[in-house]
């Protein structure tokens, strides 16, 4: 009788890859709705104009830095200071004097904040429901039990984790350094096994990477979680819009359901490096600025495409899934960004415990670029 395997459980790397369409990767958190004013065109003109002239003047007023990620709506975007990735948000929000930081994102992402701050800096979170479905995979009391198992075993968590998570890693990443952490991890401990979590999309291509410097995967073991917006991003979906558009090149996350696929006919030549990128968030920006394809396929959530049309408005933008939102990154909104920063609600704080713990393996995460 097969094994029963539930999201959340570790598994050695070939059996989890083995099991990936087996077990239901469904988020384990409910989904909220996404508020209609996420969508810049369900705000008046001048209720935007009302509250980006609020926003201006509370960010001088009190001091404010205000951050935002790719996948946020447009209108809060264009209200941030940076926009970008985990990894570089929290880049520049450790380096920030400011006051006040506030960063649309998803809860992991502020709680990485108020590890790193300065003692006099506030962090707040436009709104408190910005969950993760995938940080919510990861299973503390699982992660536990495979560290008793494995005493020489080190851990290394992906940045959407919570911070009881990353207190107990040797190491976090993000998808910007996630090839180059797995194999500094891989070469400094030669001889110990290695666990990485909580996406097992993520943990097939990190699987893929060690082959390819020669590493053995023996010692690799996965956790059987994903991100409910990536998973849907199917190899199907991807190859029906290459089939629509063949002068399109694609950009893909590596947290997708095609993220195998893609990988299989890179490596055995079936389409070249200059039509399919596997990319973080940051990585197809980059991508972008020197590409000539003037066709893109974009295999992540459809709000990435804004930014991106930012950093390339002579491309055209195709969705892989035109469905792929996450509705928690757009539980932020205009207004509720605004009504953070006038009534300094939703602060986020930390146990200085789990703080101090979690600080050392986020600093390594930041140390590798
Ligand atoms: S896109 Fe997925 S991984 Fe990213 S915040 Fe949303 S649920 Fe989490």
């Amino acid at each position: 009788m097969n094994k029963l395997v539930l999201p959340g459980d570790i598994l050695p790397a070939r059996e989890a890859i083995e099991m990936i369409s087996g077990v239901d990767l469904g988020p384990p958190i409910e989904v909220p709705p996404i508020p209609t004013c996420a969508n810049p065109a369900n705000v008046s003109f001048d209720e935007r104009a009302l509250l980006n002239g609020e926003i201006k003047r509370l960010k001088k007023e009190k001091n404010v830095l205000i951050l935002a990620h790719n996948y946020e709506p447009p209108d809060v975007q264009d209200a941030a200071d940076f926009i970008g990735d985990s990894l570089h948000l929290a880049k520049i929000g450790r380096d920030s004097d400011a006051d006040v930081l506030i960063e649309a994102s998803v809860l992991f992402m502020n709680e990485i904040l108020a590890v790193m701050k300065k003692p006099h800096q506030k962090v707040l979170a436009p709104s408190l429901k910005a969950l993760c479905s995938l940080a919510a995979h990861a299973d503390v009391n699982k992660v536990k039990a495979w560290k008793e198992a494995h005493p020489d075993g080190k851990v290394i968590s992906y940045v959407n984790t919570y911070l009881d998570i990353k207190a107990i890693s040797d190491i976090c990443c993000a998808s910007a350094n996630a090839a180059k952490v797995i194999r500094y991890m891989a070469e400094l401990y030669p001889e110990s096994p290695l666990l990485f979590l909580p996406d097992v999309f993520l943990g097939y291509y990190a699987a893929k990477t060690l082959e390819k410097v020669g590493q053995t995967t023996d010692r690799l073991y996965l956790m059987m979680g994903a991100c409910h917006v990536h998973e849907k991003i199917t190899a199907h979906q991807v190859m029906r819009q290459r089939a629509l558009h063949p002068d399109a090149a694609v950009v893909a996350h590596m947290e997708c359901g095609c993220v195998s696929k893609c990988m299989t006919l890179l490596d055995q030549g079936l389409v070249t490096e200059e039509m399919m990128q596997l990319r973080s968030t940051w990585g197809m920006m980059e991508f972008l600025k020197k590409t000539p394809q003037k066709k893109i396929i974009v295999a992540t959530t459809v709000t990435n495409i804004y930014p991106m049309s930012k950093v390339a408005p002579d491309k055209e933008f195709i969705p892989a899934n035109p469905e792929a939102r996450c509705a928690f990154m757009e539980q932020n909104t205009l207004r509720n960004l605004y009504e953070s920063l006038r009534d300094m609600k939703h602060e986020i704080t930390v146990d200085p415990e789990l703080a101090r713990q979690a600080r050392i393996p986020i600093e390594r995460m930041l140390a590798i670029q």
